[in-house]
């Protein structure tokens, strides 16, 4: 059976890293076994759903190039992918079912409800569905619905026993059966609970592998239970290991950003936060930790993926950023910079900045902040950073004003102003440094800055000199 697999995730909120986590195993496993990857959108619970979330998680999944053969936005052969266009075929599975005796129409109040939520947590009992309309003579209900009560429709779960599957990286898996509540399937107004279209889509979309996060893993027993009334085929259970923040808590947007749209307008390179998400579960051999998709796929399988909680390490997803980062050729991380800050710059400057910032910017958004003296007119000049901690105000201004002179006729290029400014240095008694610096501050307005020389031939002859002036005015 050729391997078909999907993401299903729910457009709420932001589009979720976790999301992009569970497609890459999903992708890489169709990849892997020249399979088809879907996206389906599980839109049932209509108050938490919206378009935007929606439009979201298409781009996001673009832009880290996590892309699918099928999915609502490109359509495909067991179309509709979006479940608030399928729903018409989900009633008619609920009812198929009451019919068949493995489920039951259920007419109790939010009322009823509530009293006996409130009995069984003031008996320490768990909360769950006390079987009450399971178990009324038959007839009974139907005459309430008749008479105009509203009605769920609910599974018949059994009562005892265990439900023992096989779960790709946990090995067996078991669940009392008493554990598990009577699940709503469907609900008056025709519309299904999670359960029933989930399990419905999976199987009428041709899912051979449910890879998911593991936090879905104890509603795994309601939907091996429906495979079985249904009398399908039911796929291969694969639940991933959740990311977590550092104290190893399911990861939350309190603690570590969750939103795939963070990474992006960070400037998090796509390709390094696929790769990060990657390593988070899965391991190469040979401890390799820089990998293309491509590569990923030639090793990757469910059996695979590793079963501890991965820490969503910011500091490691930098190291990978910066790995990265530095691999872009110049065009390519101007182009990547455009919508950074860069694009609307002079263009022959951006090139020349490149070299000297590529190995410091730790994402695309530093840009800005790291080169915004190369395009403005004049800069700042705080006096403390000015004046070393060894010297005085006056010291460092005849060294700023001896450094003028010289870059005034000094020929323009990086090697002729380090060798005149160390001249400099000489003659003041002064370490090379000592001089660098408020030069530096002087030019730029920062204290750490790319190479001075360097970046003084980007900035120019002219505004350097009077950068100098007006530094030396603060200090005059
Ligand atoms: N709609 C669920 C979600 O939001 C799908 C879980 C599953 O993959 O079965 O993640």
């Amino acid at each position: 059976m050729p391997v078909r697999v999907r993401i299903a995730p729910s457009p709420t909120g932001d589009p979720h890293v976790g999301t992009a986590y569970v497609a890459l195993f999903n992708r890489t496993w169709a990849k892997r076994n020249g399979g088809k990857f879907l996206l389906r959108i599980e839109d049932t619970d209509r108050a938490r759903s919206n378009p935007e979330s929606e439009r979201m998680i298409f781009d996001s999944l673009k832009w880290l190039g996590l892309t699918y053969d099928e999915g609502p936005d490109i359509g495909g052969p067991v179309g509709p992918y979006r479940q608030s266009e399928r729903v018409a075929i989900y009633p008619k599975h609920a009812k198929d079912l009451v019919e068949k005796g493995a489920a039951y129409y259920c007419t109790c109040t939010a009322d009823r409800m509530e009293a006996v939520r409130k009995a069984q947590s003031a008996a320490k009992l768990a909360p769950r569905y006390d079987g009450h309309c399971r178990n009324m003579p038959p007839g009974e209900v139907k005459k309430q619905i008749d008479a105009g009560a509203p009605w769920v429709i609910r599974l018949k779960m059994p009562t005892e026993g265990e439900c023992r599957f096989k779960d790709v990286v946990r090995g067996e898996v078991v669940f009392g059966w008493d554990q598990i509540d009577d699940q709503i399937l469907l609900k008056s107004d025709g519309w299904p609970t999670y359960h029933l279209a989930n399990v419905v889509d999976d199987h009428l979309m041709g899912i051979t592998h449910v890879i998911r996060a593991e936090e879905w893993i104890s509603s795994t027993p309601k939907h091996i239970k429906l495979y079985e009334v249904f009398g399908w085929e039911p796929p291969v259970w694969c639940h991933v290991p959740l990311l977590r923040n550092k104290d190893k808590s399911k990861i939350s947007k309190r603690k570590n950003p969750t939103s795939l749209n963070w990474y992006r307008d960070q400037g998090y390179l796509p390709e390094a936060l696929v790769n990060f998400l990657g390593l988070m579960g899965f391991s190469m051999p040979a401890g390799l930790e820089v990998y293309s998709p491509a590569e990923m796929e030639k090793e990757f399988s469910i059996e695979k993926i590793n079963a501890g909680g991965p820490v969503f390490d910011m500091q490691k997803l930098d190291w990978m950023n910066g790995q990265y980062m530095r691999k872009l050729s110049a065009e390519e991380l101007a182009t990547r910079l455009g919508p950074f800050g860069a694009a609307g710059k002079d263009a022959a400057t951006v090139k020349r900045i490149i070299p000297l910032i590529q190995d410091r910017l730790r994402v695309l958004s530093d840009f800005a902040e790291l080169t915004s003296f190369f395009f403005a007119e004049t800069v700042e000049h705080d006096p403390a950073l000015l004046v070393g901690k060894k010297s005085n105000p006056a010291d460092t201004l005849a060294m700023l004003l001896s450094a003028r002179d010289v870059l005034q006729t000094c020929e323009w290029t990086a090697a002729s102003m380090e060798a005149k400014l160390r001249d400099v240095a000489t003659a003041k008694g002064v370490k090379p440094g000592d001089l660098f610096m408020p030069v530096r501050v002087a030019v730029t307005g920062k204290a750490a800055t790319p190479p001075l020389t360097e970046t003084m031939e980007v900035i120019g002859r002219e505004k350097c000199l009077a950068r100098l002036e007006a530094a030396g005015k603060k200090l005059a």
